[in-house]
């Protein structure tokens, strides 16, 4: 059995290795985020903790605005200058547009890099293909235990689990940070994530810039005069209660254009579940009523030929986790586990801020911790007790921030899907949000 009993007092163990938890990660050993004497937190061990065992790079088109960039300034130091050498420029709000795997990888590779430090001198470990199976409250500490996912430990198995395939780590705090069908909210009893009756296809595809290359084909001909555009080529359309978007990167990653498509299902359809949708001809059907006239449904054809078929052919189902009314319960967390990003408070994507919400979630938990454990009380081990007030100013410092934007989401896009005109933020709202924490 794999055993990390050490330090209790100092191990935090981050359940999901996405956007939160790889920057928590990197935010509790590496941030600039100093105590009140001045001088870098050097108290936390991190374990990082995730399903799968690779890091597939799919997903959507990512929009780091100026709050996440912020946030992730004090997380990772330089990681923004590297992604803006990546992304292209979102000119209304002074962000960056990438892809998601960018920013993932970006952190990934710091988090690596730490991890692979000679024994003894990492402060993160990270595990891959474990799930969370067992979390016990002790005075002495969280003791949480994973098994490691049995499908694939034979085929890809990164970390050697010793003679067992359970992992067992004591923890002063424990973080879910595993997204929206999150095991950490499952073991808490909070409810689970909630589906909005839309479904998305997320994909990519890749068009040879060259016309004379041996991989071009009559598709990639047709979409070809797109890579002269910078960005959204075919724009996001509003049509009827659906929206599709088709993003472009080709000035720093030639050929690879981004598509995500949403369709919102009328109950009925929502009570048949997905079984209707008919692999990957439905989104190519779904985008061709979309369209206007006989170019564009050539061109609709020309993408779901091109596209990476793995995200064409799996409809997605958009969920939400709601934040809890004003019941007292507020954020969720209890005792020393609380919640990150999505796990937390997953949005709707109706102005791209779920990612930048997980960064400041991780600063703003980063700061506490920080203000009350700090290195210059580096040889007090922090009690059960002080733990949980800690957390406790986290969940309350981001609970109203939170809340607003997830109801303004919301609200953004039930009225797309209705056919009413959103209208962008007022200058107030967009200031309030791009301040950032
Ligand atoms: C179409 C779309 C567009 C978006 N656009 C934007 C945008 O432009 N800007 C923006 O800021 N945000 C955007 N978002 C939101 C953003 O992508 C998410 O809010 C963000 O990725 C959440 O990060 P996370 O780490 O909380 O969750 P996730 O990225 O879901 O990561 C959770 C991790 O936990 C792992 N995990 C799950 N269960 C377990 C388990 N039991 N044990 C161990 N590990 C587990 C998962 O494998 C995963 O690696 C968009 C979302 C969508 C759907």
């Amino acid at each position: 059995m794999a055993d990390a009993t050490a330090s209790t007092s100092n191990n935090v163990v981050i359940v999901g290795a996405g956007l939160a938890g790889l920057s928590l990660a990197l935010g509790l050993t590496s941030g600039t985020i100093k105590n009140s004497a001045g001088k870098d937190n050097d108290r936390w061990r991190v374990h990082l903790v995730e399903k799968q065992f690779n890091f597939s790079r799919t997903g959507a088109t990512f929009g780091l605005q100026p709050n996440g960039q912020k946030a992730l300034k004090e997380l990772a130091p330089g990681i923004v200058e590297e992604l803006n050498q990546v992304g292209l420029f979102i000119p209304q709000s002074g962000g960056t547009m990438l892809g998601w795997w960018n920013v993932r990888d970006a952190l990934l590779a710091r988090v690596q890099q730490e991890a692979s430090k000679p024994d003894g001198t990492a402060k993160i470990s990270l595990h891959t293909g474990y799930l969370l199976q067992d979390v016990l409250d002790s005075e002495d500490g969280v003791n949480v235990t994973f098994q490691k996912h049995k499908k694939q430990a034979d085929s890809n198995s990164i970390e050697q689990a010793g003679d067992s395939n359970l992992l067992t780590l004591q923890a002063s705090i424990l973080i879910g940070a595993d997204g929206v069908n999150s095991s950490v909210r499952d073991h808490l009893g909070l409810p689970k994530a909630k589906w909005t009756n839309v479904v998305m296809w997320r994909s990519r595809l890749y068009i040879p810039p060259n016309k004379d290359d041996p991989k071009s084909t009559p598709a990639a001909d047709i979409l070809r005069p797109y890579l002269d555009i910078p960005i959204v080529p075919l724009g996001v359309r509003l049509r009827g209660c659906t929206n599709y978007a088709f993003f472009n990167f080709h000035q720093k990653t030639p050929g690879t254009m981004a598509l995500v498509a949403n369709y919102k299902l009328d109950q009925e359809q929502a009570d048949k579940s997905m079984q209707q949708f008919v692999p990957g001809t439905s989104v190519q059907s779904f985008l061709e009523a979309q369209a206007d006239d006989e170019k564009e449904v050539q061109e609709i054809r020309a993408m779901a030929e091109l596209c990476d078929h793995d995200g064409l052919h799996h409809p997605i189902k958009q969920k939400v986790v709601v934040l809890p009314e004003e019941d007292g319960k507020g954020w969720g967390g209890k005792g020393r586990i609380t919640l990150l990003g999505d796990a937390a408070h997953a949005l709707r994507p109706a102005s791209g801020q779920g990612g930048s919400m997980a960064f400041e979630d991780a600063v703003v938990l980063c700061r506490v911790l920080q203000k009350k454990f700090g290195s210059s009380k580096q040889d007090q081990a922090p009690t059960k007790t002080e733990i949980e007030q800690a957390l406790q100013e986290y969940e309350n410092t981001r609970l109203p921030r939170v809340r607003k934007l997830w109801v303004d989401q919301w609200e953004r896009a039930e009225a797309t899907y209705k056919n009413i005109t959103v209208k962008p933020w007022d200058e107030e709202f967009s200031n309030w949000v791009f301040q950032g924490v």
